[in-house]
């Protein structure tokens, strides 16, 4: 077994499991250590095959349970320099905790991890190419634009989790929003929109590609059927009705897509 589920997927959390047959690593752990345990029993998995957590930025959502689980299944923590130093002076650093440079490769047993830089808000955000034999895995949310960098990035992966987070117009019009938060998200270091998560699908969309995962989808700017209908429609228009795809949600765990 090789791909990737999404434990929990939202601006309350946020978790992608990559399996490697016995080794499983995590990239970011936004939801607690007990929460986790229940995900990965629901795929029949222990938490003991934890062998690494990456994570892509400190945001609360990518690190809430970070420290706890890794300090309790004593695993290495994977971040930039950076990103370390931020959770160090807010104390929610784990102990076990290595630096890598954006764009090198990190190998965890058979398992090889390139993180690559986004534009986002966080002090040094990245998303994650990880290669697992011939097969390339992309894990991209949490940033603000398409840039040709994260597109060349993006291209030539068998399976891809992409943010999907926000409509513009539900966001404009959102109540619960503050002008100024409005203005983050929708800023070039916010988070994606549908139309930009579709833009980038235009470049990347290719044959090899066997799954699509959309995620980070706001449940106050966005609405999980919306996502799914206007992927399915961007989708046929550039040929690939038939790829599958999921939206994944915050508090369900997808189905392990295998490749
Ligand atoms: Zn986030
Ligand atoms: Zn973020």
């Amino acid at each position: 077994m090789i791909g990737m589920a999404s434990l929990s997927s939202g601006s309350k959390g946020n978790s992608t499991l990559i399996r490697n047959n016995d080794e499983l690593i995590l990239i970011d752990c936004g939801i607690s250590f007990k929460k986790l345990k229940g995900k990965l029993s629901e795929l029949d998995l222990h938490e003991e095959m934890i062998s690494a957590i990456f994570v892509t930025h400190e945001h609360v959502d990518h690190v809430s349970g970070l420290r706890v689980t890794s300090n309790k299944l004593n695993v290495p923590v994977y971040c930039n320099q950076n990103t370390g130093m931020f959770l160090k002076r807010k104390e929610r650093a784990p102990e076990n905790l290595t630096y890598f440079e954006n764009g090198s490769t990190v190998n965890v047993n058979h398992i090889s991890v390139e993180p690559f830089s986004v534009p986002h808000d966080g002090v040094d955000t990245v998303a994650y190419n990880v290669y697992l034999n011939n097969i390339k895995i992309s894990v991209a949310t949490d940033f603000g634009f398409a840039s040709q960098s994260v597109k060349q990035q993006l291209k030539g992966c068998d399976l891809l989790l992409l943010e999907s987070n926000h409509d513009v117009k539900m966001l404009q019009e959102c109540p619960k929003r503050p002008w100024k938060i409005k203005q983050r998200i929708l800023g070039r270091h916010g988070h994606l929109s549908n139309d930009v998560c579709h833009d980038i699908l235009t470049d990347v969309l290719h044959d090899g590609l066997k799954q699509l995962v959309l995620g980070h989808v706001s449940q106050d700017t966005n609405d999980y059927s919306l996502v799914k209908d206007l992927a399915q429609k961007h989708l046929e228009q550039c040929g690939y009705a038939d790829l599958g795809m999921h939206v994944a949600k915050q508090d369900e765990v997808t189905p392990f897509f295998n490749v």
